[in-house]
């Protein structure tokens, strides 16, 4: 697994004066991620305290989309729609911290499937991940992620809590482990707990838990990394373990 990159800009030494303002925007997708978002439940109050919330479909009514100091982007954008690419740059251009929210927009998922030729719009037929058109600061893979990492990201994001952070801009959950890399890094390194995340969050279904570890279909891997990121035990990579054992 590749390590994680440089630590996010703009935060904490840019970190907002006052309430940090959020934004939420949708492209391609099934909506389940923004669902999961809200299904913080009494949580969403404690979101709502640390940040307003500008802008979001399924709680507001505002139509412009706004500067904001931390964005979500939901699902892929179309490439045959200039108005759909448009909308991802102005989302750019007004973010201070940009998250790439699920598996379509942080690596296109079932999207990689579409070939178009669909009506009412056949010619759409492209939806990459948004990494490929914009800088995107953290990823959060998964189909939909759980709700706590709504939760856990913006709190990060306005605590400065940037060693948390700095696990999401990992090259590796942005679109390109594969789950060989949960094979190699913790199976094999009997790290696995057995626990069955891994297989929870796998989009495809490509996971199936057989005597307690996880068994890769690998024609139906399409190389999203949710199942590294879910793995309670990849936050404890093996060279951390060997320098805690040195410690010891
Ligand atoms: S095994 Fe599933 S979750 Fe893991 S990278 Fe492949 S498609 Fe994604
Ligand atoms: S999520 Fe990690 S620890 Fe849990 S079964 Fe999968 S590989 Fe093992």
């Amino acid at each position: 697994m590749d390590k994680p990159i440089d630590a996010p800009t703009g935060v904490p030494g840019e970190k907002p004066s006052g309430k940090p303002t959020f934004a939420y925007i949708h492209f391609a997708a099934c909506s389940g991620c923004e669902i999961s978002f809200l299904d913080n439940f009494e949580k969403l109050l404690e979101i709502m305290d640390m940040v307003d919330i500008r802008y979001m479909t399924l709680i507001n009514d505002n139509t412009e989309f706004p500067k904001a100091d931390i964005v979500f982007v939901d699902g892929a954008p179309c490439l045959q729609s200039a108005e759909s690419v448009e909308e991802l740059k102005k989302a750019r251009e007004n973010a201070g911290y940009l998250v790439s929210w699920g598996g379509c927009s942080t690596t296109s998922t079932i999207n990689n499937f579409a070939r178009g030729g669909q009506a009412p719009q056949p010619q759409h037929e492209s939806f990459p991940p948004i990494k490929r058109l914009v800088k995107v600061d953290a990823f959060v893979p998964g189909s939909p992620p759980g709700p706590e990492m709504a939760y856990n990201v913006i709190r990060a994001f306005v605590k400065g809590d940037t060693d948390y952070l700095k696990y999401l801009t990992s090259y590796s959950v942005g679109g390109w482990a594969c789950g060989c890399d949960l094979i190699k890094d913790i199976v094999e390194n009997a790290l696995c707990i057995g626990c069955g995340a891994c297989a929870f969050a796998c989009p495809t279904r490509a996971i199936e838990m057989v005597l307690g570890r996880p068994c890769i279909n690998w024609e139906r891997c399409v190389k999203c990394g949710a199942c590294y990121a879910q793995c309670p035990r990849s936050f404890q990579p093996v060279p951390l373990m060997d320098r805690m054992m040195e410690e010891l």
